[in-house]
């Protein structure tokens, strides 16, 4: 088990601007802030599928995400799928509340990005809430006084999504400043606070993964599947990547391609695949207990053999398996189809 450590940080409207600029003014300033965690492979996923407002709010997060993905050596995967902010055990993923899961929001707090990472400061999970007492709406162009830009808080939360804390310079142009500005994708001084996060982070072969859906019940021979996508974020082709079931569970296991499109089985069961610089591979699992076990988190290793296996995350590219003796309903309605590569 890590150990976990949570930290929290909030953006706030710009109508307190001079109250926090008073405060800010005696800082030394040292450019941007980083939080002091990363993740392991400069890359994780992000779920962008806050529901609401035609897609919008999702179409704008899933845009923040690929703000930072264009500019730096950091990947965000978005995935058009909904993840609970306020569940430990959900993917990364962001939605609405009038609280930040049961925490008054600060005055004028306009979201607040809560993040977990491991005694290796290694992030493990980041999740926000964005307030929905503020007045949001899309646009691009100077803020307006009756409505807060989506996206460009979106891109501010992101920012702390993956490792970056606020510039505390007011003097030097940031997406990462405490305020929501006029600045709406990230500057000189953002990308280089990524920089120096994720440039040292050697990646020929790397890899991303996910699973869908995350929890199965089933009789003890009864065959529970799964939709796994393999992402190669390197700039090398991954050779003969697989997935593997680790022997401590009761159950065999195989998996075998898909076409992404169609979820029809395409190759053949068991073979690795090659996956090219910047491509993904969908597969199905499929886990057959052989004996009767509670609810476990099966870690499947998804691997290439010059990469090392994918980052694994409980509720994101593992799967919650149980099998009884009896017939189980299985509560869990396969909706696989909605993970893209966004
Ligand atoms: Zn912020």
């Amino acid at each position: 088990m890590s150990v976990r450590f949570h930290t929290r940080s909030a953006y706030t409207a710009a109508v307190f601007v001079s109250a926090l600029l008073a405060v800010l003014s005696g800082r030394t300033a040292l450019g941007y802030a980083l939080e002091g965690q990363s993740w392991a492979n400069a890359t994780t996923t992000f779920s962008y599928a806050i529901p609401g407002n035609n897609g919008i709010w999702a179409s704008a997060l899933q845009q923040a995400l690929a703000d930072w993905t264009s500019v730096t050596p950091f990947t965000f995967f978005g995935l058009n799928q909904y993840a609970d902010p306020c569940n430990d055990s959900s993917p990364n993923g962001a939605d609405f509340g009038t609280t930040d899961c049961g925490m008054a929001f600060g005055s004028g707090t306009l979201a607040v990005t809560t993040y977990s990472f491991d005694e290796n400061n290694q992030f493990i999970r980041a999740s926000t809430v964005f307030n929905s007492n503020v007045a949001f709406s899309v646009y691009t162009g100077p803020l307006q006084n009756s409505s807060t830009d989506f996206r460009r808080v979106a891109a501010n939360e992101m920012g702390h999504a993956l490792g970056m804390a606020h510039e505390n310079d007011s003097s030097i142009p940031a997406l990462m400043a405490p305020l929501v500005s006029n600045i709406e994708q990230p500057t000189a001084d953002d990308i280089a606070g990524v920089d120096a996060l994720y440039d040292s982070v050697a990646k020929p072969v790397s890899l991303a993964s996910a699973v869908l859906p995350s929890s199965r019940s089933v009789q003890v021979g009864a065959t529970a599947t799964a939709f796994a996508t393999m992402v190669n974020f390197g700039t090398q082709t991954g050779s003969s990547c697989e997935i593997d079931l680790p022997g401590t569970m009761p159950a065999s296991f195989t998996y075998q391609t898909t076409n992404p499109a169609t979820n029809q089985l395409t190759g053949t069961a068991n073979q690795p695949i090659d996956i090219a610089a910047g491509a993904s591979q969908s597969f199905v699992i499929a886990v057959t207990p052989t004996a009767a076990f509670g609810s476990t988190d099966a870690p499947f290793t998804m691997t290439c053999t010059n990469a090392s296996p994918a980052p694994s995350s409980s509720g994101l590219n593992t799967l919650l398996l149980s099998a009884s003796t009896t017939p189980t309903p299985d509560v869990v309605t396969l909706t696989a189809t909605t993970l893209n590569d966004g």
